[in-house]
């Protein structure tokens, strides 16, 4: 990336967005490692060219680099065991599920040694389909029916994440009428929130997850919520409390927030153990590793992260002198996230004149020039045949996304360019700021990056769109692990009464 450029910057893009040296190259950390252009410039993943993949599938669609999940998969996996292996003897991994969840993905996270997390009966009828072994899934959530807990206990579930009293109440007493023992974790609120570059430490805890860890709770011996609940767990015969667990946030770069939530629920274990004499053999310290969005995320390697926590819990449990817990960690993101692109094919454009941002004219009435006159400067808006259905994250997070021009390649100069859908909302923004070359036109096809992760998950039918279909790329082949909705499908369940 060059410094932004005088000739072809724009005074509208965000003051991280340099104009790139060279529009056609991919920043790597934003895609699959089999993600390259081909001797055309097409782009291609293991040689599969997306205009073969437009022609056999449609757009918009999402593409995933199957080798690249199992990679990242397995680097989580190694790097983590590697860390802890003198500590713990290794580390379980738990893919969250409600990243991307289909019965293809379940496989391969079994295939490469990891477990699964759920989050609803849904998930957990996915994860039976997969026929992975109930031992190896965990379920969450702050609202479980008993339904849900039921399902869990049916398929022996290695662990059932408790989020409240209410619920340990609930899980106890359907365990206990099945005659069976429920293992559970209890989910803490450590009162450490994390956000890419930054995490705030607050005692109190002010949201619907997680235990509260803090002292004064409701608790009339002023016991904190946290501590009730190891005490209700072990009080109950059919409740095996195999640990705590936590977790503190998403789009995370930095270990300082992960190593202080383990310290914290380290120094809760070892209360615990000292006061009411019970070990609990497993500590969970969540997910919410960061990926790359843009040319600016830098995502840390797995084990650096893995390192720097490893540290923390050898270093807290030696202080602590207690033997350290199992660990476990809940990567869903960092796992799927960058192994797939949306594909989207190009229709209308417009470019709109805009005044200069107020921050950087200090007006909002635009610049005025030498003449007096204001000055603007042009936005493109290049439409693509889908949008928030199949990403909702710039609308729900104001999550910025990149793009690149993928049917070809251009020499034409880079403008700065928002990528939206075809959505009756003008919020229904797919990219806000990129740019692209001054030529793209109709009929071009566009690559979105790292929509792995909460893309398809959080699609919706809205303006009766199909939800797009789901493409796994391995050895240069493609098939579809879920398929585009067909009209059909949208009108399937209108009863027409
Ligand atoms: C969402 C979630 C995760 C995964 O978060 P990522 O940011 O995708 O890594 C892990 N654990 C729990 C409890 C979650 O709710």
């Amino acid at each position: 990336m060059s410094v932004q450029d005088a000739d072809t910057a724009s005074p509208l893009a965000p003051g991280w967005l340099a104009v790139p040296d060279d529009l056609n190259a991919l920043h790597e950390p934003m895609w699959a490692q089999g993600v390259q252009r081909d001797i055309d410039g097409v782009l291609a993943v293991n040689g599969l060219t997306v205009s073969a993949l437009k022609e056999q599938f449609g757009t918009p669609l999402f593409v995933m680099d199957e080798a690249d999940f199992r990679a990242r998969a397995r680097s989580f996996k190694d790097a983590f065991d590697a860390a802890f292996a003198d500590i713990c003897g290794g580390v379980d991994v738990y893919y969250a599920g409600k990243s991307f969840l289909c019965t293809a993905v379940v496989k391969w996270v079994k295939e490469e040694g990891l477990r699964l997390d759920t989050a609803s009966g849904g998930e957990l009828a996915v994860a039976a389909r997969a026929g992975i072994d109930g031992s190896r899934v965990a379920l969450h959530g702050n609202n479980k029916s008993d339904a849900e807990i039921n399902r869990a206990l049916d398929m022996e579930l290695g662990r059932i994440v408790v989020d409240s009293l209410d619920e340990l109440e609930r899980v106890a007493k359907i365990a206990s009428g099945r005659g069976e023992k429920a293992k559970v974790m209890l989910r803490l609120t450590p009162g450490v929130h994390a956000h890419t570059h930054e995490f705030i430490a607050t005692a109190h805890e002010d949201q619907k997850f997680g235990l509260s860890m803090a002292g004064d709770s409701t608790d009339q011996a002023g016991l904190s919520a946290a501590e009730e609940a190891v005490a209700a767990a072990t009080s109950h015969s059919s409740i095996e409390l195999l640990g705590v667990h936590c977790h503190i946030g998403s789009q995370i770069f930095e270990p300082d927030g992960f190593a202080l939530a383990a310290e914290k629920l380290l120094r809760f274990l070892a209360a615990m153990q000292e006061k009411y004499s019970i070990v609990m053999p497993e500590l969970d310290l969540g997910g919410g590793y960061g990926i790359a969005y843009t040319p600016v995320d830098t995502p840390r390697p797995a084990a650096e992260i893995a390192q720097a926590m490893a540290a923390v819990v050898r270093s807290t449990c030696a202080e602590l002198g207690i033997t350290a817990p199992r660990i476990s960690i809940e990567p869903g993101r960092a796992i799927v996230g960058s192994t797939t692109f949306t594909l989207y094919e190009v229709g209308t454009l417009k470019t709109v004149r805009v005044d200069a941002p107020a921050a950087e004219t200090g007006d909002t009435a635009g610049t005025p020039d030498q003449g007096g006159k204001n000055v603007t400067h042009p936005r493109r808006y290049v439409s693509v045949d889908g949008g928030m259905s199949d990403n909702a994250r710039p609308v729900l997070y104001d999550a910025d996304y990149s793009a690149i021009l993928a049917s070809r390649t251009s020499a034409a100069a880079p403008q700065l360019s928002r990528v939206v859908g075809k959505h009756c909302e003008s919020g229904d923004i797919v990219v806000r700021d990129v740019y692209l070359p001054e030529d793209v036109a109709a009929g071009d096809l566009l690559a979105v990056p790292g929509t792995g992760a909460y893309c398809w998950a959080l699609s919706s039918n809205y303006n009766y769109l199909a939800r797009p279909g789901i493409v796994a790329v391995r050895d240069g082949s493609a098939r579809l692990i879920v398929r585009g909705e067909t009209e059909e499908d949208l009108l399937n369940r209108d009863m027409g009464v």
